[in-house]
Formats: C-alpha cells, structure tokens, sequence
C-alpha cells in the first residue's frame, strides 16, 4: 500500500461511524426534496455507486488474472491441489461450526418464544427450489469462459484461469513472456484498486448513511431478540472460530490481524457484498496481513464464492427463529439436517447482498418449516447482511493466513508492520 494510503484505515473508520450517525440523523429529518433528491437519493447515492461500481469493476479482471498468475507460479500442480483440498475442507469445516454455534446459541436464547409479528411482514417471500450438488458441480465447468466473465460466474471463471495457469506451468519456458504479462497485469490491477480505495472512506460514509437514512431502527424493535442472537453468534464465531484457529496454527495475533483487516471488513459491511469486495479483501489480505499472491489470489475467490460462515450462522438462527414462532419443535435428526443443508445453502449463496435470504428457503423446506416465515425477518435483514458479510471475507482471510503459513507463503515482516501502510 502506498504511502498516500497512510491512516487509510483510521479514515475508513470515521467515514463509517460518521455514516450511522448521519444516517440515523436523516431519518428522523421530515422527508423532503433537500433530505431525498439532493441529499439521500443526490450525493449519498453518487458517491456511495461510484465507489461500489468502482470496485466491482475490478472483480473480474482481478479475479481473472491473479489466478493465472497465481496458479501459473505455484511451479508444481501437486501444490495447487493440495492448497485445493485444504481450501475447501477449512472452508466446509468452518461452516460447519458456525452453524452449531447458531443452533446452539438460538437455543439457548429462544429469540421466537412469545411473538406475533403477522404486523411486521413486509413481503413475500420467493421461493428458491434447492439446486442438486451434481447441477452445481457440473456448472462449474464453464462451456463458454467469455460469457462466464461476462455474467460474473465467479466459480466458472476460477476453474478457467486455474485451468490456463495449469497450462502455462505445463509449459514452463516456453509460455514465460506469457507469464511475465499476467504478471504485470496483475501490478496493474492492483494498483487500481489501490486507487479506487482512496475513495474508500467516502463512499463507506455514503453507503452506510444512506442505509441508516432509509431504514432507520422501527422496524428492527420485535426482531431485537432474533437480530441480537445472531450478531452475538456471529461474533463468537470471528473470536473463538477465526481467533482460536489463527492462534493455533499460526502464533499470528488475532488482535493485530482483525486491526489490520479492517479496510476490508468495512467495505464488506457497508457494500453487504462479498463478491463486490474481493478486489479490497486481495489487496488487504497481501498487503497488511503478508499472505503471498500465489495462495491469496486462489484461495480468496474461492472464499468470496462458497465460503460465508456468516450466512449459515443468520440460516441457523432464522431457522430456530422460524420453528419457535410457528411452534413446531425441531428434533435432532432435524437439526443434523439443518446443518448439511445451511452448509450447501451458504456454499450456493452468490456473494451479493440479500441473497443468503432467499437460500434460507432450501432450509427451511429440508426440515418442513413453512417457508413463508422468511417474511417475518425480510424487512429487518439489510443490517444482518452487512454484519454477516463482513464475518464471511474475515472467514476468507483467515483461511489464506493459515494456509499461506503452512506453505511458507507468507511474509511475517509485513503482518509486523505498522498497519498505517508503512508496508509501502
Ligand atoms: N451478502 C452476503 C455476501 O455477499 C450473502 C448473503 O448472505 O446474502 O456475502
């Protein structure tokens, strides 16, 4: 990061705090052209797209060339696969806890017991029929890798670049000007997403005001218990989950690595969008927490893609939630069900926001639970998005960490540095 980045981090924060503020502000102003046309749905709206649009835009051709670049200098395709499996179990497993520490926490606190919220459903829900493992595995495989980038199917462009990387290693000296291009692509990509972030603070104010601005506290009162059990999980799981694994496999402070992801961290809450935040959660991940740009440039797509601790842990509660206020009792083996479904849910759910919503559906149908009950949390969800994304890139990065430690792919000097970008 360069040094016009420096106190980037402290800048994001104040641009956030502020952002709540002044949205909270706003909502109590009377509505009106000044608050709406020129404020609200004017400037907050200008800036807060044009930051996002700005690194969304990156996401594709970012995604694209680190993968090749990253599998193309892993030098040996044994290593990528194994990188592969590990990737993927951590990212299963971890899931697999966060929604434990859902079920059990939501059945500790009950957030359902005694409501009637027939007066907050805002409406209807749509209904998502689950898709079948084999569908997802097959479409995996792309049959036309320009339309996969065109539409953004980010696990289809993976398999793509991961498959041109394999065979650029394959050719070794013969394909180097090749590699040596992807390369300085992927300098220049950087670079513009280090651009796009000096606009960071101001569009996370814009987007975070203009949420507060719209959607205010009201509605939020009868769905306090629920809303509170999952942020409670959620952030059980970044400290005991992420914090524990960090510390035991790696010595690295959890302290220090959650200070030092924040950038990232607040643009996933306030953009709700995993998958729009990737190009933030690369550079972050590189250059403030030290993984190399072979493991992070794979395994963070990756995670922005199938990995979101923080969706299966809103599925797990809003699922208990659903069953206590319809008062259907969920037995063990339901509860076994919840688990294998929330985790191919949340692998299934795109990283944009709202989407771990509708997936809910395809667990709720798994155990019989009505799934109109979605309504009844619907209008609350905007907040619970943003808090849960911001728990599932953290969930990415940790994984990079871990695994960039284990393969000797990671750069202490830059964790130990000033997280004030003095890692020019
Ligand atoms: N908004 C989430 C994400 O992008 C997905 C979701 O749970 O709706 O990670």
């Amino acid at each position: 990061m360069s040094v016009k980045q420096k106190g980037l981090t402290t800048k994001i924060l104040a641009g956030l705090v502020l952002g709540i503020v002044t949205g909270i502000i706003l909502y109590f102003v009377p509505e009106g052209i000044f608050r709406d046309t020129v404020i609200v749905d004017g400037l907050f709206l200008l800036v807060g797209q044009v930051f996002l649009r700005g690194i969304m835009m990156m996401v594709v051709p970012l995604v694209f060339i680190s993968l090749v670049n990253g599998s193309a200098s892993m030098g040996d395709i044994k290593k990528l696969g194994r990188i592969g499996v590990r990737t993927v179990l951590f990212y299963l497993v971890t899931t697999a806890v966060a929604i434990s520490i859902a079920l059990g926490l939501a059945s500790i606190v009950n957030p359902g017991l005694g409501l009637d919220l027939s007066n907050v459903v805002t409406s209807e829900p749509t209904i998502n029929e689950g898709v079948p493992l084999v569908e997802v595995l097959i479409d995996m495989v792309p049959r036309n890798p320009v339309a996969a980038m065109s539409s953004g199917n980010m696990l289809q462009i993976i398999v793509f670049a991961v498959f041109i990387g394999v065979g650029l290693s394959a050719l070794g000296e013969r394909t180097k000007g090749i590699v040596a291009i992807f390369d300085q692509l992927n300098e220049l990509i950087m670079k513009m997403v280090g651009f796009v972030m000096l606009l960071a603070p101001y569009g996370v104010f814009a987007l975070i005001a203009r949420t507060f601005a719209n959607e205010g506290f009201d509605v939020m009162i009868p769905l306090a218990k629920y809303m509170l059990t999952v942020i409670a999980a959620l952030i059980i799981h970044a400290i005991v989950t992420y914090g524990g694994m960090l510390k035991g496999f790696t010595g690295l402070s959890p302290i220090r690595f959650f200070k030092k992801f924040f950038p990232a961290f607040s643009v996933a809450f306030s953009t709700a969008s995993s998958g729009a935040t990737l190009p933030v959660t690369i550079e972050t991940v590189e250059e403030q927490i030290g993984v190399s740009k072979n493991v992070a440039s794979f395994t963070l797509p990756l995670g922005a893609t199938i990995n979101m601790d923080g969706t299966a842990i809103m599925q797990g509660v809003a699922t208990i939630f659903i069953a206590q206020v319809y008062g259907i009792e969920l037995g063990f083996s339901a509860i076994l069900t919840v688990i294998l479904t929330a985790t191919l849910a949340s692998i299934g759910t795109a990283g944009v926001p709202g989407v771990g919503l509708i997936m809910l559906s395809m667990v709720l149908q798994s155990v019989g639970l009505p799934v109109e009950g979605i309504a009844l949390i619907m209008g609350i969800d905007r907040l619970l998005d943003m808090s849960r994304t911001a728990i599932n890139i953290t969930g990415d990065a940790v994984c990079s960490t871990i695994i960039a430690k284990a393969e000797g792919e990671f750069d202490q000097s830059i964790f130990d540095a000033d997280s004030e970008g003095t890692t020019a």
